[in-house]
């Protein structure tokens, strides 16, 4: 079995998922005692808001690579980083390590591709609704066309990530806020969505909305899983 390097704490209720469901998976895979082989370097995510609030994404970028070096000397053969916003900055890890890190875009890309969708609705932070690295990266890659949520829902989602659910809070009112934008990106067209926040799984579920939801948090856990548990 790999090593698996998470870097993680972004939040920190959000890598606790991905250390239930890659050890569940492990477990259910091999049976008896087995439990994932992982590393985790949990950051302060106050500091990283704070650099990426202030626009210092050198800074940002800096402290990731930094924990994927350490997470590289204590023996990691591979990395995921635990959050999507911070696959802004994939590349510069990747490089900067020289290790191989599993592409959290790249996975759910593959999901969407596997059931046979062309057209999604991507909820998450601004950084990831807004920027290109990841609707450009499932446009380019897979060919899905990505549909954002108005302004006005992306500001609510913004807030229910980073003021509630990143702070452990999950609230009823924003289950059904979240519900309704998942509504009116299906009125828009999109055939599927993207909890592009690892988050988001958190606070709604697929019965909780009509179409299908794809969990980048579970769909990433489980991508970790089967590298860590294959040959070569
Ligand atoms: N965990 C969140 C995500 O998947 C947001 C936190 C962040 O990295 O800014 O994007």
């Amino acid at each position: 079995m790999k090593n698996i390097g998470l870097i993680g704490g972004m939040s920190w209720n959000s890598s606790m998922e991905y250390y239930r469901l890659i050890n569940g998976l492990v477990s259910q895979r091999l049976g008896n005692l087995h439990s994932a082989k992982l590393i985790l370097f949990s950051l302060d995510f106050e500091e990283i808001k704070a650099a990426q609030d202030e626009g210092r994404l050198t800074d940002v970028a800096a402290s990731l690579t930094e924990a994927g070096r350490a997470l590289q000397r204590a023996g990691a053969d591979f990395l995921v980083i635990c959050t999507n916003t911070m696959h802004k900055f994939a590349s510069e890890v990747e490089s900067g390590t020289g290790l191989s890190l599993l592409h959290i875009v790249d996975v759910v890309g593959k999901a969407i591709r596997d059931q046979g969708i062309s057209r999604v609705g991507l909820l998450g932070t601004r950084f990831t609704m807004e920027d290109n690295f990841y609707r450009g990266r499932l446009k380019e890659n897979f060919n899905i066309e990505v549909l954002t949520p108005e302004a006005k829902d992306r500001a609510s989602l913004q807030h229910i990530i980073y003021d509630e659910l990143c702070q452990g809070r999950v609230e009823a009112s924003s289950r059904c806020s979240c519900a309704e934008i998942v509504g009116r990106l299906a009125r828009r067209g999109a055939q599927g969505i993207i909890l592009g926040c690892t988050e988001l799984p958190l606070l709604i579920q697929s019965s909780d909305v009509a179409i299908p939801l794809f969990d980048t948090t579970r769909l990433h856990a489980e991508a970790a899983v089967n590298l860590a548990l294959s040959e070569g």
